[in-house]
C-alpha cells in the first residue's frame, strides 16, 4: 500500500513536472492557466510530501509503541516484565530519597508470589495447560489490584507485585484476594475437563523494611517471607 502510495505521488508530480516543463504545450497556454499550473504543482508537492512524512510518522509511533511493550511487557502472561519492576523499583526509591520525605508519609509494598507445586502441573497436564495456568493467575493478580499497581513476572512462575504509595489494609486486602481469588478458581486442565485448583504462597515487605538506600533488602526480605509461607505448607501469606 505504501508503495503504491508514493507511487501515484510520484507519477502526479512528474506528470505536472512534465507539462510545465514541455514549452510547446505551455505555449500554446493561456498565461493564467499556467500560472495556476505552477500553483498547482507548488501545492501538489506540500500535500503529497506532508502525507508522505505524515504516514510516516504514524508508522513510527506505532512502531515505537510495540518496541515499548516488547521492552517492557512479559509476552505470555502480559504481566510487566522483570528489568521494568527493577527499573519502576529503582526510580521510586530514587524518587523518595531526592524528596527526602519522611517514611511516614511514604508507603509502598512489594510482595513476591510463588504458584505452589507448579512442576507437577507441567508434569502432569503438560506445558501448555501450564502456560494457561500462568496467564489466568495474572489475569486474577491484575482484577485484585489497581491499575497503579505493577503486576510483574518476575521470572517462571514467580510474580512481584509493586504496590505504590498503598495503606496497608489495602495491600492485605489485595493480597487475600489475590491468595484466595487463585485458590476458588476452578482451572482447566485439560480437553476432557478435569478440572482442578492451583495455591499461591506470598511474601510481603513495605517500606519500613527499607534501609541503606537499597530496594533490594525490601525485595530480599520479601523473598524471605516467601520462603516461609512455602515452609509454612504453601498457600500462605506471611507478611510480618
Ligand atoms: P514450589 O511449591 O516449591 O514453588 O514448587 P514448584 O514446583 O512450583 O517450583 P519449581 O521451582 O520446582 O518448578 C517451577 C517450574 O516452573 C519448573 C519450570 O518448568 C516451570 N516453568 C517456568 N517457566 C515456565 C513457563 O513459562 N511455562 C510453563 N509451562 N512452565 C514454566
Ligand atoms: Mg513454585
Ligand atoms: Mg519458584
Amino acid at each position: 500500500m505504501k508503495i503504491i502510495e508514493v507511487l501515484l505521488i510520484t507519477i502526479t508530480l512528474s506528470i505536472s513536472y512534465i507539462i510545465t516543463a514541455d514549452y510547446s504545450i505551455l505555449y500554446r497556454l493561456s498565461r493564467v492557466t499556467v500560472v495556476n499550473i505552477g500553483l498547482a504543482n507548488i501545492i501538489l508537492s506540500i500535500l503529497g510530501m506532508s502525507f508522505i512524512i505524515y504516514r510516516y510518522y504514524k508508522a513510527t509511533e506505532k512502531l515505537n509503541e510495540e518496541l515499548r511493550k516488547i521492552s517492557e511487557i512479559d509476552g505470555l502472561t502480559g504481566a510487566y516484565n522483570r528489568m521494568f519492576f527493577d527499573q519502576s523499583l529503582k526510580d521510586l526509591v530514587e524518587d523518595i530519597l531526592e524528596e527526602n520525605k519522611s517514611s511516614s508519609k511514604i508507603n509502598f509494598e512489594i510482595a513476591i508470589i510463588d504458584i505452589d507445586d507448579f512442576k507437577r502441573i507441567n508434569d502432569i497436564y503438560g506445558h501448555i495447560v501450564g502456560d494457561s495456568v500462568l496467564k489466568k493467575v495474572v489475569e486474577i493478580m491484575k482484577e485484585s489490584t489497581s491499575s497503579k499497581d505493577l503486576v510483574c513476572r518476575y521470572g517462571g512462575e514467580e510474580f512481584a507485585i509493586l504496590f505504590f504509595k498503598s495503606s496497608r489494609r489495602r495491600v492485605l486486602k489485595a493480597i487475600r484476594d489475590i491468595r484466595v481469588g487463585i485458590e476458588d478458581y476452578e482451572f482447566d486442565f485439560n480437553d476432557k475437563s478435569i478440572k482442578g485448583h492451583v495455591t499461591v504462597s506470598i511474601g510481603l515487605a513495605g517500606f519500613e523494611d527499607f534501609y541503606n538506600n537499597d530496594p533490594l533488602t525490601i525485595l530480599n526480605l520479601a523473598d524471605q517471607r516467601l520462603y516461609q509461607a512455602k515452609n509454612k505448607g504453601k498457600n500462605k501469606v506471611v507478611s510480618s
